[in-house]
């Protein structure tokens, strides 16, 4: 069995106002406590699967970057005696103000190839709208860093910001391509209120002030029309660079593609470990809680994951092909999940045929750049009734 690798570092020094991941403080007391449970989840899975081959790693966050060396070194111990792990690509993110060479000696031990530097903009006003705790002055020296003990370099870019302007992003872009990253995903900052659950592990605070801050930064983001034209923007700048736009939010030199998240968008298999951690395996979806409590609780009762009802093999594939310049199959897709499933997505894309939003190539459609902006309203027609 060949499967990818996603573990969860939840750990943060603050806590980004805009954030939904599953995050807690890097000091909190519950941290030593998380990283064993972590390391007693991932060789129960291992075994359970009959030590599987791991074909690709990520370990994301939170901010896996603020591991100290010593915990690295013990996680890493952990997986290669739980698993055939020999991957191809490994990627951990990184806050750009938290490199240091014994981390990245660390990670490079631990068969790290890549690294996804959260940099989100290069404007000091944009950082601090942002609640960021990194400076622009961090990023050039983090990539460099990167570099130096061989790693690729994603950077992580977010449009849409309180009180940005055009000019300001064009900036970001203009920054951004000049330190010739390997890869780039560029979002737009969603504001969406979302469960008490994201913000969980942390003291104090808590939604209501969340929820205050949201509403005021949504007073001032850029209008619909102008973010779509952010969006525009970036795949021009890009693109001029010399970045393929691969899948609706990502960008990346030729062979410079994320292989770990492919595995996502072309509905793999994987297993993900920790905290709000999502999996993917023999066709079945379930995920761990992201309340730290609730996951140490889960793991020392000897519970596994938690399996995610309603989940729809068919519908899930085809989303997530759309979302890439691949496309989808139609005809491997018929041939696996059958002609009733092939043609509900031919009714859902006919109304789009001769929109300039749908590209064919031989057995296969796409959305087209301009329609990937608006993707959402295309997936919501695939559906089920
Ligand atoms: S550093 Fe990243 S994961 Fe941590 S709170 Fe900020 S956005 Fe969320």
């Amino acid at each position: 069995m060949t499967l990818s690798l996603y573990v969860h570092i939840p750990f943060c020094a603050s806590r980004c106002p805009y954030c939904d991941f599953a995050t807690a403080p890097a000091t909190s007391p519950l941290r030593a406590h998380y990283l064993g449970a972590l390391r007693t989840e991932l060789a129960r899975e291992g075994a359970a699967l009959g030590r599987p081959r791991i074909a690709t790693a990520f370990f994301g966050g939170g901010t896996p970057s603020l591991l100290e060396p010593g915990e690295i070194a013990a996680l890493s111990g952990t997986i290669r005696d739980a698993f055939d792990f020999a991957p191809e690509e490994v990627t951990f993110e990184a806050n750009p103000a938290t490199l240091d060479r014994a981390r990245l000696r660390a990670w490079r031990a631990l068969g790290a190839t890549r690294i996804s530097l959260g940099a989100q903009s290069f404007s000091a006003r944009a950082l601090a709208a942002l609640g960021r705790t990194h400076t622009a002055e961090d990023i050039a020296p983090a990539i460099a860093a990167a570099r130096s003990v061989g790693l690729a370099v994603n950077l992580d870019l977010i449009f849409g910001r309180p009180g940005e302007t055009e000019a300001e992003w064009r900036a970001d872009l203009g920054a951004a391509i000049a330190l010739e990253p390997d890869h780039l995903s560029a979002y737009p900052l969603e504001l969406a209120l979302e469960p008490e659950e994201a913000v969980a592990n942390w003291a104090g605070g808590g939604w209501p002030t969340l929820e205050r801050w949201r509403s005021v930064a949504s007073a001032a983001q850029p209008d619909e029309d102008a973010i779509a034209d952010r969006y525009e923007l970036a795949g021009e700048l890009l693109g001029a660079a010399g970045y393929r736009h691969y899948e609706i939010a990502n960008w990346a030199r030729p062979g410079q593609e994320c292989r770990h998240n492919l595995v996502y968008w072309r509905n793999g298999q994987w297993l993900g470990a920790g905290c709000g951690a999502h999996s993917h395996l023999s066709g079945i979806r379930s995920h761990q809680p992201a309340s730290l409590l609730a996951y140490l609780a889960r793991i020392e009762g000897g519970e596994g994951r938690i399996t995610d009802d309603g989940a729809d093999p068919a519908v899930d594939t085809a989303i997530l092909a759309l979302r890439l310049a691949e496309g989808l199959d139609l005809d491997a897709y018929g041939a696996r999940f059958g002609p009733a499933a092939r043609a509900r997505v031919d009714r859902a894309l006919s109304p789009l045929e001769g929109t300039g939003m749908l590209e064919r190539r031989g057995g296969s459609v796409a959305l087209t750049e301009r329609a990937r902006f608006v993707a959402n309203e295309v997936f919501v027609r695939l559906m089920p009734d």
